[in-house]
């Protein structure tokens, strides 16, 4: 079977580009290993018609791409839990508090908290977040961790314990493993605020559903998408591409986009690809993480003035945020996995409702639902968001997010850091560049 462009995976990255590409007239199909669309986006149904998201949920104002694809699909953002009425909760190991932010810190450390986030604002705003490499220390930032440099600064420990609370509640590493230069380019891409702040990078989602996003694109690609079709090798020339499945079914193409995440990329036999860019996709990694939601009739914690958004110190949780109405999200980080991992299977659902227990108080010992996804041990994922750990923005290397045609890479671990944002926004560049066009988004037919 031949094809002008053969896209790796039906995520939002590879569903985007091939949307463009067949907008622009390209013959296209798109090979999916699993039996459904959508990836890192997917969604489930309650009984009572409320729709869960078990992957990838909100979205930020910078988000301009996915943004945009929502309009063009006809779907609608509203705001997420960040714009809710009532306060955070923080479970640390010496009690609950329901105070906003880090209002649980002394007022000496909240100054610091304060120095310490115009520090990073200073230095982020030296970072381009499209080509960090150029910074003139863009090594000596990248060896160091996020904790080692708030140390450099004096930044007391509390501060410190602040900031590791919220990279948990994200599912995030540690700001031990975590590169400097990784999170200034972050916060750089999002206009540079400060730290990671929920308003800028969570404010709004699709009402619909953000997993309904990828099903209102397959419905457009239909026959063009191929399920249950993972594939294990890549030949690349300059006279043509050829794609293997595991069922032995041979593709053929004058172009491949890769929207694979990294780790399920590296399985792949590939070849006629320059050494220098299999082995920077080779060192990019993920956050192993899994997801955890809990559904209840409505947001009865509301009534306790909390706002469902926890930090959570003890347990494998690292927190939680409302998900919609009634329905609480979290995540639990890769540091708190081996614990969950060891905890017998009948065991788990209970000690991870304690938990929630543990947050919002005995109206949460009663849901309708709890639904546990293992994302860091799903075999087309391995993982969560892309993980800089010290060392990572160097090692990968400028290749970073760029082509070698007919070979085009795309997919969220091609942007800054991950993101449905990322997805989308290099899902459609890569389209764009296949077709040999600088020119803006085309729109596709009708819409
Ligand atoms: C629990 C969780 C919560 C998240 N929360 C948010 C959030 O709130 N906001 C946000 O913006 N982002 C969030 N993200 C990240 C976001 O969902 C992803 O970055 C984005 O959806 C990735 O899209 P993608 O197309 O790049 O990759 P994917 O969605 O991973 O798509 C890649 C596709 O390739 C397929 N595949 C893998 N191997 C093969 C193979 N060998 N052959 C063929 N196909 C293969 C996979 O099955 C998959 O469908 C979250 C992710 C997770 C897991």
């Amino acid at each position: 079977m031949k094809f002008d462009v053969i896209v790796l995976g039906g995520g939002l990255a590879g569903l985007s580009a091939a949307r463009d590409l067949v907008a622009g007239g390209a013959d296209v199909v798109v090979l999916e290993a699993r039996d459904r669309v959508g990836g890192r986006v997917e969604q489930t149904t309650l009984a009572d018609g409320r729709l869960v998201q078990l992957g990838g949920e909100v979205i930020g104002e910078f988000h301009v791409a996915y943004r945009a694809l929502v309009a063009e699909l006809g779907l609608t953002v509203v705001p997420a839990f960040p714009a809710l009425p009532g306060e955070d909760t923080t479970v640390l190991r010496e009690g609950r508090f329901i105070t906003d932010g880090f209002g649980w810190l002394s007022e000496g450390d909240l100054v610091e908290y304060e120095r310490a986030e115009q520090a990073f604002v200073n230095l982020s705003r030296e970072v381009d977040p499209d080509d960090p490499w150029s910074h003139p220390e863009a090594s000596l930032l990248d060896r160091v961790s996020v904790g080692d440099w708030l140390r450099s600064l004096d930044t007391p420990p509390a501060v410190l314990r602040a900031r590791n609370l919220a990279m948990a509640a994200l599912g995030a590493e540690s700001i031990e493993q975590t590169s400097l230069l990784a999170d200034l380019r972050k916060e750089a891409a999002a206009g540079n605020p400060g730290f990671y702040d929920y308003d800028r990078w969570e404010s709004h989602r699709v009402a619909e559903g953000s997993a309904t996003v990828a099903l209102r694109m397959a419905d457009e690609l239909a026959h063009r998408i191929r399920l249950g079709t993972p594939v294990t090798e890549v030949a690349v020339g300059a006279s043509g591409c050829s794609v293997l499945s595991a069922a032995g079914e041979r593709f053929e193409s004058e172009a491949v986009i890769s929207t694979l995440p990294v780790a399920p990329f590296r399985r792949l036999k590939v070849s006629g690809v320059s050494g220098d860019r299999l082995r920077s996709l080779g060192r990019q990694r993920h956050a192993l993480a899994s997801k955890v939601v809990v559904a209840y009739q409505d947001s009865f914690w509301e009534g306790n003035g909390q706002n469902g958004s926890a930090y959570a110190e003890t347990g494998v949780m690292g927190g939680t945020w409302p998900q919609r109405e009634g329905i609480i999200s979290a995540l639990v980080p890769a540091e708190r996995l081996g614990p969950m991992s060891a905890t017998p299977a009948a065991q788990l659902e209970g000690d991870l409702l304690n938990e929630v227990i543990g947050i919002f108080g005995d109206e949460a010992s009663n849901p309708e639902a709890l639904f546990i996804r293992h994302w860091y041990r799903e075999p087309f994922t391995e993982g969560y968001i892309t993980a800089w750990r010290p060392g990572d923005v160097m090692a990968v290397g400028p290749l970073h997010g760029t082509h070698d045609p007919p070979f085009y890479v795309a997919g969220s671990d091609q942007w800054v850091c991950g993101y449905m944002e990322g997805a989308v926004r290099t899902g459609r560049a890569a389209a764009r560049a296949a077709m040999g066009s600088n020119e803006p988004v085309p729109r596709a037919p009708g819409r």
